[in-house]
């Protein structure tokens, strides 16, 4: 379960359950910690997350095949 964690570094992005007011649900990860800094990739709104809530909230991670396609 502790290597959870280990799922997402500095910059990973990822896709959110519930997409942002803005039209996207996808977000980069800018600050790691016991909460988690994410920014929205459309607008720039950054939001501070605890962590298990981010854990709930996040669908998938977007790994460099996807942004490929
Ligand atoms: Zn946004």
């Amino acid at each position: 379960m502790e290597n959870k964690n280990l799922e997402y570094t500095l910059g990973t992005k990822v896709i959110m359950k519930k997409p942002h007011p803005c039209g996207t649900n996808k977000w980069e990860i800018t600050r790691l910690g016991a909460d988690i800094k994410i920014k929205c990739i459309n607008c720039g709104r950054v939001v501070l997350i605890p962590r298990i809530e981010f854990n709930r909230k996040v669908k998938k991670i977007i790994t460099e095949e996807d942004e490929i396609c």
